[in-house]
C-alpha cells in the first residue's frame, strides 16, 4: 500500500494542502500555529531569517513558511528582480532549517500580490485549528490600513511586525490604533534586522563583500546571474588551468 495516501483519519484536509505548502492541523485536538514570513526577499538576508527563527521561538509556531511576493503591490514604480530568482535564493536560504519552507504560493499567481488574497486563500487550504500569523517589517505594518482589503487581514491573521532595536514603533503604533479594523499585532525586537535588502543591493553594486550578510549560497547566486549589478560569473574551462 501507498503511504502516501495512507494517512488515517483527521489528515485529510491538511494532506489536501497543495504544492509546497507544508500539511498542518492533522489533529483536531490541537491547535497549530503557522508563520508566513512576507516580503519582497530582494535579496533574502540573515536579518529574514533571524526574525522567522525568533518568531518561531517566541510565538511557539511549528513552521515558518516564506513567501516571496509575487508582483509585489507598493512597488510597481521600482525595479523588483524577477519572483523566480527571489524564490530560488529563499529557497537556498532556508533550505538547511527543517521548521522554514519557501514557498511559490505568491510568485506563481498572476497579477499583483495582495496579501488579503493569500490569507485567504490560506485559510481556505487548512483547517480551522491552524492559526495563522503573518510576519513582515514594521514599516510595511505601519502601511498595513491602506492595503487592499485590511478588515479581511486583521480577521484571518494575526500580524508579527519586526523591528531592529531603536526603531520608532510610533507611526505603526498610531497607525494600528487608529484603524477601526481590530489588528492584532505582535511587535518583535530583532537585532540582526539593521541588515536590509537595500543595504546588500548597494554592497554588491559596490563590489563589496556579503558574507555574514546573507548565507554563502545565497551570495553565490547573486553572483551567478549578476544579480543588482554584480560582475557575471566566468566561467572557466580547461583551457583556462
Ligand atoms: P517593504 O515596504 O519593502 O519593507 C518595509 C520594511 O520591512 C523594510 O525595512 C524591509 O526590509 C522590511 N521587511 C519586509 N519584509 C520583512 C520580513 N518578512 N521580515 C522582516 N522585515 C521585513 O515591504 P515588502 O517586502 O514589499 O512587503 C512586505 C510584505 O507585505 C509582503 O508580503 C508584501 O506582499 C506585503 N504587502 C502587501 C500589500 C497589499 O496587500 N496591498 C502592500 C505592501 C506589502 P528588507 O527590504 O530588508 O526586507
Amino acid at each position: 500500500m501507498n503511504r502516501d495516501t495512507c494517512d488515517k483519519d483527521g489528515g485529510a484536509r491538511a494532506d489536501a494542502v497543495r504544492g509546497d505548502l507544508p500539511p498542518l492541523g492533522a489533529d483536531p485536538g490541537r491547535t497549530y500555529r503557522l508563520g508566513i514570513m512576507g516580503g519582497t526577499f530582494d535579496p533574502i538576508h540573515n536579518g529574514h531569517l533571524v526574525a522567522a527563527e525568533q518568531a518561531f521561538d517566541d510565538l511557539g509556531l511549528d513552521v515558518v513558511v516564506f513567501m516571496p511576493a509575487g508582483r509585489p503591490a507598493f512597488k510597481q514604480d521600482r525595479h523588483v528582480s524577477l519572483g523566480e530568482h527571489r524564490y530560488a535564493m529563499t529557497l537556498l536560504a532556508t533550505s538547511d532549517n527543517p521548521h522554514f519552507v519557501a514557498s511559490r504560493f505568491e510568485v506563481d499567481r498572476a497579477g499583483v500580490t495582495y496579501t488579503a488574497d493569500t490569507l485567504r486563500l490560506l485559510r481556505d487550504l487548512y483547517p480551522d485549528n491552524v492559526e495563522l500569523y503573518f510576519i513582515t517589517g514594521a514599516d510595511a505594518v505601519a502601511d498595513i490600513v491602506s492595503w487592499r482589503d485590511a478588515g479581511t487581514i486583521a480577521r484571518l491573521a494575526t500580524l508579527v511586525a519586526a523591528t531592529r532595536p531603536g526603531y520608532d514603533l510610533g507611526r505603526a503604533e498610531r497607525a494600528i490604533d487608529r484603524s477601526p479594523f481590530g489588528f492584532d499585532v505582535i511587535y518583535l525586537e530583532v537585532p540582526a534586522l539593521a541588515i536590509s535588502s537595500s543595504y546588500l543591493r548597494a554592497r554588491v553594486a559596490a563590489c563589496q563583500s556579503l558574507r555574514y550578510l546573507t548565507p554563502d549560497v545565497v551570495t553565490g547566486y547573486i553572483h551567478k546571474h549578476a544579480l543588482y549589478g554584480a560582475r557575471p560569473t566566468r566561467y572557466g574551462s580547461l583551457e583556462d588551468a
